[in-house]
């Protein structure tokens, strides 16, 4: 049997990494696919050992055309260079190069909004349509846009950057050094600051001080039973969803809105009811032509996009 060539596709998350191989098409995706999971190393020339070595086990003797590979950014998709990661503390970390160098084989890095975008554009909930969102709320809030199977990253790389739109100039600290950005109202980080300064030391239910809450499931959880302070906190998220999404809904007007990220996939209500605020702030035709899904491929769209990102030949330098 003649040897065939595999396209690897890797998603470094904050806290695990995923390593796949594929034929050299991702129209099968997800079956005959691959996966490898390990935690995130947070020292990178081990990172890249091990992508290295899960690719090298997955191909299992075979070479590999090219790797697709989704980070956390803000990175630079053409040198291939993570400009900054503060989960990680990286800072100018030569991610793409480094991994071409060690595996023997072209890298295409791109940031995981993006790649999530593109991943669920293809593959996923957004099949079909010609213009897509993604919208991604886990620990912030990030949006990927996707033309026609191809990732918008607009002039500067900055395209879909809604979760630090300014919601209150005055407003609680976002994870990116500026105020009330809709990232501090709305994101998994920025809600458990908030619960945090909201009950320093307790809820009080009647005249008995319980357990707050911690995260922002848990001020979902303390809204959706009625606490006063967390309806607040989960009304002022779904303000600052909204907001982004009317933003989104504004400039670009898709086909279709995918919303994923962990936040974004647990808590359906919130985002129903972040939906609603938005379709109030657009104008009336946008309104009723907006329409937001759920993403399909859970924690793999990240994946497939790097998959879809390999499999694009002509895509990068
Ligand atoms: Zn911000």
């Amino acid at each position: 049997m003649q040897p065939t060539q595999l396209l690897g596709a890797v998603d470094v998350g904050a806290t695990k990494t995923l390593v796949a191989a594929l034929q050299t098409t991702v129209d099968r995706w997800p079956a005959d696919v691959l996966v490898r999971r390990f935690p995130t190393p947070v020292d990178v020339d081990e990172l890249v050992a091990r992508i290295a070595a899960a690719l090298a086990e997955l191909a299992d003797g075979r070479s590999l055309k090219r790797i697709g590979v989704g980070a956390p950014g803000p990175l630079d998709p053409i040198t291939g260079i993570i400009l900054h990661s503060p989960n990680q503390a990286w800072r100018d970390v030569p991610l793409g190069p480094m991994l071409a160098a060690e595996a023997g084989a072209p890298v295409a890095l791109d940031d995981d909004a993006n790649l999530g975008a593109l991943g669920e554009a293809v593959l996923g909930a957004g099949a079909g349509a010609s213009s897509i969102a993604y919208v991604t709320i886990g620990t912030g809030i990030g949006a990927g846009i996707v033309i026609n199977g191809r990732i918008m990253r607009g002039g500067h790389g900055n395209a879909g950057e809604v979760g630090h739109l300014v919601v209150d100039p005055i407003g609680p600290r976002c994870g990116c050094g500026g105020r009330g950005h809709v990232e501090s109202f709305a994101g998994g980080a920025g809600l458990a600051r908030r619960a945090r300064a909201q009950w320093p030391s307790g809820l009080l239910r009647g005249d008995t001080l319980i357990a707050a809450p911690t995260d922002a499931d848990g001020v979902f959880r303390a809204a959706r039973r009625g606490e006063p302070d967390a309806r607040g906190l989960a009304d002022d998220a779904a303000d600052a969803l909204a907001i982004a999404l009317a933003a989104v809904v504004a400039t670009l007007d898709p086909d279709r809105i995918v919303v994923g990220g962990s936040l974004g996939l647990r808590q359906r209500s919130f985002v129903r009811a972040a939906v609603l605020r938005a379709r109030r702030r657009v104008i009336a035709e946008a309104a009723r032509s907006l329409h937001v899904v759920p993403a399909r491929l859970g924690s793999m769209s990240v994946l497939a996009g790097a998959a879809v990102l390999a499999s694009q030949v002509e895509h990068h330098p």
